[in-house]
């Protein structure tokens, strides 16, 4: 899943108004992140095989640390803890870290049964991504709620906090359209760092146009 993890970070604003988007960004794509890293690590591995479910190239046969529920649910508890240690904000805490955990349940959709309950675990998957109208009718229609949620719960406080926010709306719907008609990354190392550096650039993006809007408050 890709931009139905957004979606959720879109939606999570509402719950928790004091967290940066980014922060809720970084904590619907930490599985992802970690990912990310811990493949040129070796930590973690990925086959590349065009056709192995009908929406990604990608055969996801080991990735233990970032993607099994047992891991995310320690990394939710503790990006949630860091996160209350820095800010004290005890409404924001529990969303960030159920943000984290949001992914395996959405993977877990998505994915054929490659998503691991603990490292070594049992996996499961409902295999959503055999279906690629499926797929694109659940993350598009998630998306859509998301933002919806966030365009009500905030609102612009200058020209940046509203068009640097439906650019990136615009964006990432670009990015999740354009991903059906790119070509299949050669490397292992191609989709670590494109996914990295990407998320770095969202990340950044997420926390700008955050930032120059506010709570809509309580009408
Ligand atoms: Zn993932």
């Amino acid at each position: 899943m890709f931009i139905g993890h957004f979606a959720v970070a879109f939606g999570a604003k509402r719950y928790a108004p004091r967290v940066s988007m980014a922060l809720l960004t970084a904590a619907v794509a930490w599985a992802d992140l970690l990912w990310t890293a811990f493949l040129p690590s070796g930590w973690e591995h990925v086959r590349i095989s065009p056709g192995d479910t009908a929406f990604t190239p990608f055969d996801l046969y080991d990735y233990p640390w970032s993607h099994s529920l047992l891991m995310l649910v320690l990394w939710g508890v503790l990006l949630g803890a860091v996160y209350w240690w820095v800010q004290k904000d005890t409404t924001g805490a529990p969303v960030v870290g159920a943000c984290v955990v949001s992914h395996w349940v959405l993977d877990w959709v998505t994915h054929r049964p490659d998503m691991p309950l603990y490292p070594g675990g049992r996996k499961f998957g409902l295999g959503l991504w055999n279906s690629i109208a499926g797929t694109m009718a659940v993350e598009l229609t998630m998306y859509i709620a998301g933002v919806r949620i966030y365009a009500t719960a905030t609102r612009a406080k200058n020209p940046v906090g509203r068009y640097a926010f439906w650019a990136y709306v615009a964006l990432l719907l670009f990015f999740y359209i354009g991903d059906r008609f790119s070509n299949t990354p050669n490397s292992v190392g191609e989709i670590a760092w494109t996914g990295l550096i990407a998320t770095m650039v969202l990340l950044a993006w997420a926390w700008w146009f955050d930032r120059n809007r506010e709570v809509a408050g309580t009408v």
